[in-house]
């Protein structure tokens, strides 16, 4: 007897389609079991890093020990480095959560991703002097300096707070002379250069300024998550709780900080997450092999990619596209993550929008309207996928925090929550499953857009003000 494959997808294809969907959804699948044995291993992973230097999730304090008032004014300047492009932008700060900015976006070419650490940071000095000449003024010799927040979002294992080596790149970036080297330092030489009257107060890491942005409004914050080209979340952890740090490194005596986690970095061992076939190709093309697996699964730089693998496997197999790709499709990074959200967004009954991306953009000779479902359905196991994972990294944090069933606000950046569908209703039900529906609705998912620019300049007005102080 011959069993029919049961439509769960409702693809209007053959019998082979049918079956290929239904397995790649079972691939792509992080059962509730799975979600709760990553997030017990986030715990661990987490409290290693506390414990020690060189742990999976690095757990880097990040020397940012306050609380925003609101109340903190005056004008600063911000860098904002690690996305997609560069943005240098000025804030003037006037209390009460209020603020006005101006701003300038810089293309950073791949070129300078992938040359001299000094080329980019002379890139970065000279925009910031583009900036300052058509936006802002220049102090005189004899003025006071610009204070900049820097954000630099990539692992920096900080020992001030305008002091950190780069312990490795990521998302693409490669420059050659930067990795152990004290990014502070690096740029504030490359202002030196151009006498540009700017001091680098801070260094920021995007989730932190994130955080920190947001707290400006709200100050029971709890954490500052990005989910964008990259994925990582910060948040306030007890300062006892920091095992690996001596007294001499706390000299303050705070009893909280922002710790950087790193957790695009989690699980590098391979233990628990769902590695598919398709993510060890993403992983071996990589620049960056082995490293981020957790980032790997859930950021936009990758999810268009991994979705090109398992289309490519398709085709090889005459199930979709008529067993033809096509140029761009072949090419790696050739599908991005932004045609998935505009593919997932698409409720036209013919998928017309999804034949113009697939035909149009990407090149494929023709489609049917099974095609097009199949690789709707593909986004949408990937993009859930992605949704999960980061629940559990912030059901880890929860846990860690003492937060479970309590009211908390999570900060989020980046083009995946903000855009992708129903991100935030994927991350709750997750939660949901771990924690029970109840205390998953006393979670607030906050849309912080672009705040680690605002947040890297309270940071910098925190540190100018200590620096004073300590002066005095
Ligand atoms: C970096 C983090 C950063 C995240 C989001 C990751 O690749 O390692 O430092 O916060 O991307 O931008
Ligand atoms: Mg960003």
């Amino acid at each position: 007897t011959v069993t029919k494959t049961t439509n769960i997808h409702q693809i209007d294809g053959t019998e082979e389609q049918i079956k290929a969907i239904n397995g790649l959804s079972q691939e792509f699948d992080v059962t509730t079991e799975r979600l709760r044995t990553i997030t017990d291993q986030f715990v661990k992973e987490m409290r290693r890093g506390l414990d020690h230097d060189g742990a999976t999730v690095a757990m880097i304090p990040s020397y940012v020990s306050g609380r925003p008032t609101g109340d903190e004014v005056g004008r600063y300047l911000a860098l904002d480095l690690g996305g997609t492009n560069l943005r240098v932008c000025e804030f003037d700060l006037k209390g009460k959560g209020d603020c006005s900015v101006k701003q300038q976006k810089f293309v950073i070419s791949d070129e300078l991703k992938t040359g001299d650490m000094r080329d980019l940071c002379d890139y970065i000095a000279d925009s910031v002097d583009t900036f300052l000449t058509e936006h802002c003024s220049k102090p005189g010799p004899n003025e006071e300096m610009l204070q900049l927040g820097y954000t630099f979002s990539f692992p920096v294992l900080q020992t001030a707070i305008n002091r950190g080596v780069l312990k490795q790149w990521t998302k693409g970036f490669s420059s050659t002379n930067a990795v152990g080297k004290d990014v502070a330092l690096l740029l504030q030489e490359s202002f030196k250069k151009r006498y540009l009257p700017v001091n680098v107060a801070a260094i920021v890491n995007d989730t932190v300024g994130t955080l920190m942005a947001y707290a400006y409004c709200y100050p029971e914050t709890a954490m500052g998550v990005i989910l964008g080209t990259g994925t990582n979340a910060s948040y306030y952890e007890k300062t006892a709780n920091i095992k690996k740090w001596s007294e001499q490194e706390n000299p303050a005596g705070t009893d909280e900080m922002v710790v950087n986690m790193e957790w695009g970095a989690f699980d590098c061992e391979r233990q628990v997450l769902p590695l598919t076939m398709y993510d060890n190709k993403v992983n071996r093309q990589s620049r960056n092999l082995h490293q981020q697996l957790f980032e790997k699964m859930i950021s936009g730089m990758y999810l268009g990619e991994i979705v090109r693998h398992a289309m490519i496997n398709l085709i090889d197999q005459y199930l979709l596209f008529n067993g033809e790709s096509s140029p761009i499709l072949n090419k790696q990074w050739g599908f991005e993550t932004a045609y998935l959200t505009a593919i997932e967004k698409d409720k036209t009954e013919n998928l017309d929008e999804t034949k113009e991306i697939l035909e149009e953009t990407i090149g494929i000779p023709s489609t049917t309207l099974a095609d097009r479902q199949m690789v709707k359905k593909m986004g949408e196991f990937v993009g859930r996928r992605a949704a999960r994972l980061s629940a559990c990294g912030m059901g880890g944090v929860m846990m860690q925090d003492d937060k479970i069933g309590q009211e908390c606000i999570i900060a989020i950046d980046g083009s995946l929550f903000e855009f992708y569908p129903n991100f935030e209703g994927l991350l709750r039900e997750a939660l949901g499953e771990l924690f029970g529906e109840e205390a998953a609705n006393k979670v607030r998912f906050a849309l912080a857009r672009d705040g680690s620019g605002l947040g890297a300049a309270i940071i910098a007005m925190m540190a100018h003000k200590q620096q004073q102080q300590q002066q005095q």
